[in-house]
């Protein structure tokens, strides 16, 4: 869908760099998700003054707007059929850095490896590690509350907001965060709103939950209702579009170790983690054979194949466990656990790095699977309490079993969180019917896992049943900037 003349007169009237043209649309009707979703315009504000400007003239001229980071979102976030706003071009300037204070103002464009790239010098970083770091933006990062291997230590990306400078949809700008009040009135509103549902938000969302990005916080908001940039981070754009952030960070581990165990079965390693979670590692990866068979035969992983000597002792599934500062002790006490078939120790950064490609590579490799069925993005980033972890996987593969599907389960298994990748032909246009009953289902799951995430639960699969839950939530927003398509096409 295209914008009508008015409304290209309206955007095109304001100070900000704004396209219209095919080339630029294409371009941005797609992320890293299974969504296509054409916008009418794309704007590129060159400072958060423009961006105001620009957001002003969509709304008032009744387009939807999507901010967009680096497009690298799973669930189809960025995409948006009004006004998408490239926060990554212009924003990403790094300044006030405060060592001895541990904190440092960001542009939203900024991408997570520049941000610690200027950190490491002073022995700091910034605490989550999305594996998507040499792209991810900040203002990605914060919206969606995003997180990585290493949550268990750093938590998501909210733990680690001060302040974040906030553009409204009707073009107001302001500071919001700890000692910063800029919407105050709004602040007051919405506790007052979260405080009647106290309840029913306890009652629906779990606790101790290591990972439960993104979705309104509204949790952390009743922790601290003074603070409305713990409702900003994980609302996935939707209040209002992030232009500065300023961010807390933390000193980089005295030292790390890796190990590896691997197993014969993928539940004999989700029971395993009962165990490893006594040692408090850093991180607990997952990763099963769908993954790292991928790899076979690729140049990129030829020595970490080797190192892990995946072709003389296959497995189906292994766990990188890493440990920080007394990392030595900690690993000879994972060997002393006796866990699994094998267990191999890295001696170095050389050798912890060829294990960490291979994680990081994850995902991509999973999706350059040969031929028309692939593991596909549909059951995205819900989350369990690591407990429930074993009994969480075992559910999973009874269901897809039963329906004749193969799946894989990777991911950051010390937080609950594993990507479950279901083997679908998206060319077949017609689906079993329990297939699409099972789909139906899940975000069900979601909602109880993840918290309430419009967008999140969208991703799952465009049948109607999803689309009157999300209705339902979505209609109780109540000061939404974004108007996400509900007519996504799956590419
Ligand atoms: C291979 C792969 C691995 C991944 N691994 C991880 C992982 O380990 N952990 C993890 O958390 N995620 C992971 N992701 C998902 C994604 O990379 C992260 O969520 C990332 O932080 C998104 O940043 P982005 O800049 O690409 O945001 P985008 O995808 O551009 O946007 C994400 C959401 O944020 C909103 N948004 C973007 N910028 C702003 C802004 N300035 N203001 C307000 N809203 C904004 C968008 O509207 C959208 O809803 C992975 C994705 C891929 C493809």
């Amino acid at each position: 869908m295209g914008v009508s003349s008015a409304q290209k007169r309206s955007l095109s009237s304001t100070s900000c760099d704004t396209r219209f043209d095919d080339l630029t649309r294409v371009l941005y009707a797609t992320d890293a998700s299974i969504y296509r979703v054409a916008p009418g315009a794309v704007a590129f504000p060159a400072d958060p003054e423009k961006c105001a400007a620009v957001v002003r003239a969509a709304a008032q001229s009744g387009l939807g707007i999507t901010p967009r980071g680096a497009g690298t979102g799973l669930t189809g976030g960025a995409l948006g059929e009004g006004l998408v706003v490239d926060l990554a071009r212009h924003l990403w300037e790094v300044r006030s850095f405060d060592p001895e204070g541990r904190t440092i103002e960001v542009g939203a464009g900024v991408i997570l490896d520049e941000l610690n790239r200027v950190l490491e010098p002073h022995d700091l970083w910034f605490g989550p590690d999305v594996a998507t770091s040499s792209r991810a933006t900040l203002g990605g990062m914060i919206a969606n509350n995003s997180s990585g291997a290493h949550a268990p230590v750093y938590g998501t990306t909210a733990d680690h907001v001060e302040a974040l400078e906030v553009v409204l949809a009707d073009g107001s700008t302001a500071w919001v965060g700890r000692g910063r009040d800029g919407f105050e009135g709004l602040r007051t509103q919405s506790e007052e709103v979260v405080r009647r549902h106290r309840r029913e938000i306890e009652r629906r969302l779990p606790a101790n939950l290591v990972k439960r990005r993104p979705g309104y916080d509204f949790q952390r908001f009743l922790s601290d209702p003074s603070d409305l940039a713990g409702l900003m981070a994980g609302s996935e754009g939707t209040l209002g579009i992030i232009t500065t952030a300023i961010l807390r960070v933390v000193p980089l581990p005295r030292r790390r170790g890796l190990g590896v165990v691997f197993f014969r079965l993928v539940s004999d390693a989700m029971q395993a983690m009962m165990e490893l979670v006594s040692l408090e590692p850093a991180a607990v990866e997952h990763l099963d054979r769908l993954v790292f068979d991928q790899s076979r035969g690729r140049l990129a992983f030829a020595a970490a194949r080797s190192f892990l000597r995946l072709d003389e002792k296959p497995c189906e599934s292994l766990l990188l466990v890493e440990f920080f500062d007394e990392a030595d002790d900690r690993l000879s006490e994972l060997v002393g656990l006796g866990i699994g078939e094998r267990c191999v120790i890295c001696a170095d950064e050389g050798e912890r790095e060829l294990v960490w490609h291979l994680r990081r590579a994850g995902l991509s490799l999973v999706t350059s699977c040969v031929g028309p069925a692939k593991p596909m993005t549909i059951i995205e980033d819900s989350c369990v309490r690591p407990r429930d972890l074993a009994a969480y996987v075992a559910g999973m593969e009874g269901i897809l079993e039963s329906l004749g599907l193969e799946a894989s389960f990777y991911g950051h298994a010390a937080s609950g969180l594993l990507h479950v990748r279901p083997t679908l032909d998206l060319h077949r246009v017609e689906m079993s019917p329990g297939c699409v009953r099972w789909l139906s289902r899940s975000p069900i799951w979601c909602v109880n896992s993840t918290g309430l995430s419009p967008v999140n639960m969208a991703s799952v699969w465009p049948v109607p049943s999803f689309w009157r839950i999300i209705s339902v939530l979505t209609s109780r927003r109540r000061w939404g900037i974004s108007r996400k398509s509900s007519t996504r096409a799956a590419s």
